[in-house]
């Protein structure tokens, strides 16, 4: 196949990345002639992968741990999404010396929740955890309306600095504090304590009414979503998100809007078979 344009997913490590396997179902999908794969780039070669390397091949690419904060100092123009954010996790390449950075995770996030037919809007949200993957779905959240949001983090410092950021609109606390935080209609785990420890996390932040959704998936979404089955709440995992923000991605790249659901589900089926 003749191939009119390459783009990849740049992160370190990379390995695992599901994103080259979402991408050539769009390019089936849509019949775009695209190649997409994965690189690893440390984060001390990124900006000569771009400059001298072989990003200077690509007509744009997904990044992802630990180089969104990088990506965001490299880019020449910056999406007001991804400055709200201070995270890139999509370059386009606007011609041979430039590039643009935007931030498509949040509004990944928010379409999988109207997916699942989960309300934001007048409703007492919490987002647990204040790095990239927070800061980046919280302007889009806070857009749909919500009675309160309510950001806690490990380090409150972080949190505090974010509510600073985005305004009264934004209730930081301690994950220590969340004791007394009563109960929430929704709640967010945004932080990567999934893929070490895991969180304690109270019982009285969620009940019978509640929906809870992870940003990880499979092994690192595990304790989160047992945490919350036991408190009765609903409960989904980030592939949604995964595929939903690759989706609008590759509209940004393509100018063409694949359609995410039968992604979602082919991955969701090979996620479950690989944990039976
Ligand atoms: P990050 O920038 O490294 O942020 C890490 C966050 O996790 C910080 O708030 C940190 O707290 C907290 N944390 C780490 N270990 C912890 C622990 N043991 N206990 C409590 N808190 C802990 O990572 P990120 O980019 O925000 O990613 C967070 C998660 O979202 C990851 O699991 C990632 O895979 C997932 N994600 C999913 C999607 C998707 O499309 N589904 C997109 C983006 C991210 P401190 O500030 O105290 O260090």
């Amino acid at each position: 196949m003749t191939v009119d344009a390459r783009y990849a997913v740049v992160g370190h490590p990379v390995a695992h990345s599901l994103s080259p396997q979402i991408h050539a179902q769009f390019a089936r999908q849509t019949g775009e002639r695209v190649d997409y794969a994965a690189i690893d780039v440390p984060p001390e070669a990124f900006a000569d992968f771009w400059r001298t390397g072989p990003g200077r091949g690509l007509a744009g690419a997904n990044v992802t741990l630990p180089l969104k904060g990088l990506a965001r100092d490299l880019v020449d123009q910056l999406s007001e999404r991804a400055a709200e954010a201070a995270a890139v996790n999509t370059i386009i390449r606007l011609d041979q010396h430039r590039l643009r950075g935007d931030n498509t995770d949040g509004i990944g996030l928010v379409r999988d929740l109207e997916r699942l037919e989960w309300p934001l809007g007048g409703r007492r949200l919490l987002v647990i955890g204040a790095g990239g993957a927070a800061r980046g779905i919280l302007r889009p959240l806070l857009d749909r309306g919500p009675a309160s949001l309510t950001i806690a983090n490990r380090t409150p410092a972080r949190a505090i600095a974010l509510a600073a950021r985005f305004g009264s609109e934004l209730v930081p606390c301690a994950l220590t504090e969340l004791g007394a935080a009563g109960r929430f209609d929704g709640v967010i785990h945004a932080s990567a304590a999934g893929h070490a420890v895991g969180l304690e996390l109270p019982a009285t932040l969620a009940d019978k009414d509640s929906w809870c959704y992870d940003l990880s998936y499979g092994h690192a979404a595990r304790g989160f979503v047992t945490w919350a089955r036991a408190a009765g709440a609903r409960t989904a995992e980030g592939l949604g998100m995964l595929v939903e923000q690759a989706a609008e991605s590759f509209f940004l790249w393509r100018g063409v809007r694949p359609d995410p659901a039968p992604v979602h589900r082919l991955l969701s089926k090979e996620q479950a078979k690989s944990h039976e």
